[in-house]
């Protein structure tokens, strides 16, 4: 960890959430902080339902904790995480009201910076057991926290668990199952978030071969590299992970990103060439046209 320190900044951000799913939004902020360039999500805490704080007549929220070792500069990380944000659609009404997400930089090593744009260590993360307690489980350094928590309220903070399974594409899980035999292993879901996950493989749910001739959405179309139409196979691979799902009773997927299947939003355009156009894996609209929630990895 010093080694690494040296190397990248790491910084300690808060995430709360408390409008529609906020478990949902905050484990796709974590995902899209993990995705930011030269950015790695180390620490995790555990996730926490606390009262709200200032303006008092709204729900609870769920928040969290999360290291980062980024070699993103500070005004360019809080340029990122205001995208992350807007892309989560974050609304903002009223000043400490209701909001999809909020993400904030609490320290970024052991810089000091006071402008109107940003402050760090963040203003008022000294007054707000809802921070201090989930860096608790991430900081190494205790003592610099313990001392500042409320002990009045520090039983109005209770440990949230997600009480349902996570989809997740099982490539990503380090399963040796993509097109050429190899997977798309991912650190922040293999060791750094544990959740009770449900690995899905579309394609390989329904039979296709491992290692496999890749293949490409074209217009209304799935056509390996080769020329066969794999149409009716993605078809079928698309209901039966639904099924499987369903079974289990799981209502957030996250799914390996550009794939034919797993895609979200951007799919290669059916070139072979690596060109993105916007759209959705087969897998992934079947799941969305029955109210099922992706994150994108
Ligand atoms: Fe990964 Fe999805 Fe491709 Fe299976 S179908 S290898 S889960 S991207």
């Amino acid at each position: 960890l010093h080694r690494r320190r040296h190397s990248f900044p790491t910084r300690r951000s808060s995430d709360l959430s408390n409008m529609g799913d906020s478990f949902f939004y905050l484990l796709n902020a974590i995902s899209k902080l993990d995705k930011l360039d030269v950015t790695q999500v180390t620490k995790v805490s555990k996730f926490y339902k606390t009262k709200a704080w200032g303006y008092k007549e709204q729900d609870d929220f769920i928040n969290c904790c999360v290291e980062l070792e980024t070699k993103l500069l500070p005004y360019k990380l809080l340029f990122e995480i205001s995208n992350i944000e807007s892309k989560l659609q974050r609304v903002r009404e009223l000043h400490w009201g209701p909001r999809t997400i909020d993400i904030d930089i609490i320290f970024y090593d052991d810089l000091r910076i006071e402008s109107e744009k940003l402050t760090i260590p963040h203003k008022y993360y000294k007054q707000r057991n809802f921070v201090l307690v989930p860096l608790l489980d991430i900081i190494w350094d205790k003592k610099q926290i313990i001392k500042y928590i409320d002990k009045k309220s520090f039983n109005d903070l209770e440990e949230y668990k997600y009480p349902k399974k996570i989809g997740i594409s099982a490539c990503l899980l380090g399963d040796n199952i993509k097109y050429n035999g190899g997977n798309n292993y991912t650190k922040l879901y293999v060791q750094t978030l544990k959740l009770d996950y449900l690995k899905v493989c579309p394609e390989t749910l329904v039979g296709l071969p491992i290692p496999r001739v890749p293949s490409e959405i074209k217009g209304d179309k799935v056509f390996s590299k080769i020329g066969d139409d794999l149409s009716e196979e993605f078809e079928v691979a698309a209901n039966k992970t639904l099924e499987r799902i369903k079974k289990y009773g799981v209502d957030i997927v996250i799914m390996k990103s550009k794939s034919p299947s797993c895609g979200y939003e951007n799919i290669y355009d059916g070139t072979f060439t690596g060109n993105l156009i916007k759209g959705n894996g087969r897998t992934v609209d079947c799941l969305l046209k029955n109210g099922i929630k992706i994150i994108s990895y």
